[in-house]
């Protein structure tokens, strides 16, 4: 790949699977092009992820069409380093043009002639669209009640890797999404005291009537949801390909001894306090989940599908003492809790951007990731088409689409009038 490049058609804005997505219809489509990636391909799945993370989904589902994971079984749940190394493979066998190490620090949009001026870490390029694939899980965010307390080890999930990373002592977790009930598990697991705060969540069986839940919600079609339903927009999803992959189930974590809790409200004087939402949270959960065995079995009855029934899985265990006396202030040093783990998400940062392609809340303008500003496009986005826009099979589908809109858009370009 030349280094001296300032012309290009498209520049593709960050080498994860987002932009190897994108650049793969691109070269499909001859539309010439770069990608641009400040770190390495795959940057985040091998260097923002803890050790022993493996795919939320089977090798099958989580990964691209052209490709298939080459040291995993279909229905294995790939480790993040496989991931990674997936996608470096990817780009050399499809000869995408990639080049790490260069980081996009300002796009500029051109007055008086066509396209966009960015400044990179290498000097400009001038380009007649970008798209920006830099990722929906970018900057992790504490909330602003985390306590100022010199003796409390605290740190993101993103910079969460292993056990070992914390000191001897308990540790509350704050969130219990995919990353925090799997954090929050695995430190249980090697003999840690460990206090798991839960707000709203989904939790999806792991499988049912021997089909993984990414294949009941594709033939159900609610990968494909445009949007979530109305007053769930933040609720997020408990799911984990660890151990083998399991269904979460809060009351089985509660037996195996984690200490669960309310929504993390505030902390004053060495005390958390916690809403008295658990049972609630934990309720509204097997509500989801049992919605979801509900459509399955209708699915099978009315397509005559021969899947083996499984009543065991609406067997629930007893309402642990955590739900019906829910603890709801804990004094951090007396249970000798000295860690804490926000797993509390992330934001994003278009600063880079103009600042008119971006909402009042700096957020990205677009429709399918057609952005606002004619030439700009986004991928990777929660939402930006289906459910599915944020994951490793999804953006794929979403790439593919705006590949055909800069095609659109570059026929309308090269017109000509013939008289
Ligand atoms: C903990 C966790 C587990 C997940 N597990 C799964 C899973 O099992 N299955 C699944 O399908 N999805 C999963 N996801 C969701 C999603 O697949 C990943 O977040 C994935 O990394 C998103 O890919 P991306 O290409 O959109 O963004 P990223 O992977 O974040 O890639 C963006 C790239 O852009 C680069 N970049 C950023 N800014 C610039 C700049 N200004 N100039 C140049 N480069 C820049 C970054 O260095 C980075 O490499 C998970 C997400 C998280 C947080």
């Amino acid at each position: 790949m030349s280094k001296n490049i300032t012309q290009i058609d498209t520049l593709v804005v960050g080498g994860g699977q987002a932009g190897i997505a994108m650049s793969e219809h691109l070269s499909r489509l001859d539309v010439p092009h770069l990608v641009l990636e400040k770190h390495q391909i795959a940057h985040t799945w091998r260097d923002m992820r803890w050790d022993s993370l493996v795919a939320n989904g089977p090798a099958w589902h989580d990964r691209f069409p052209g490709m298939e994971f080459a040291h995993s079984g279909a229905d294995e749940f790939v480790p993040k380093e496989q991931i990674a190394d997936y996608f470096n493979v990817y780009a050399e066998q499809f000869n995408l043009p990639i080049r790490s190490g260069v980081e996009v620090k300002k796009v500029t949009k051109n007055i008086g002639s066509n396209g966009f001026s960015v400044e990179t870490s290498e000097g400009m390029i001038h380009a007649q669209h970008i798209v920006s694939a830099t990722g929906a899980f970018q900057i992790p965010t504490i909330p602003a009640i985390a306590p100022e307390d010199s003796e409390l080890y605290q740190i993101h999930s993103a910079n969460y890797r292993n056990p070992e990373q914390l000191p001897e002592g308990g540790v509350l977790v704050v969130g219990a999404g995919s990353s925090g009930v799997q954090i929050a598990d695995e430190l249980q697991r090697s003999g840690k005291d460990v206090y798991l705060s839960v707000g709203p969540h989904d939790r999806p069986p792991r499988s049912y009537r021997g089909r993984d839940f990414v294949w009941w919600l594709g033939v159900l079609g609610l990968w494909e949801a445009q949007a979530n339903e109305p007053g769930k927009e933040h609720v997020t999803i408990a799911v984990s390909g660890a151990y083998g992959g399991q269904t979460i189930d809060f009351r089985r974590l509660a037996a195996q001894g984690l200490n669960l809790l309310g929504r993390t409200e505030s902390f004053a004087d060495g005390t958390a306090y916690f809403r008295n939402d658990l049972a609630e949270n934990i309720r509204m959960g097997d509500e989801n989940y049992l919605a979801l065995l509900d459509q399955a079995d209708e699915y099978i009855a009315r397509n005559g599908l021969d899947l083996p029934p499984e009543p065991e899985a609406r067997e629930f265990l007893a309402d642990p003492q955590c739900m019906t006396k829910p603890t709801l202030a804990l004094d951090l040093k007396h249970n000798n809790i000295n860690s804490i783990i926000w797993a509390t998400g992330f934001s994003s940062d278009y600063s880079w951007l103009p600042a008119d392609v971006l909402d009042d809340n700096l957020m990205p303008q677009h429709q399918r990731g057609v952005g606002s500003e004619p030439g700009i496009y986004f991928l990777g986005l929660p939402w930006l088409s289906r459910r599915g826009s944020t994951f490793i099979w999804g953006v794929w589908h979403d790439a593919k689409y705006i590949a055909d809109q800069i095609v659109i858009q570059r026929q309308y370009q090269h017109y000509c009038a013939q008289n």
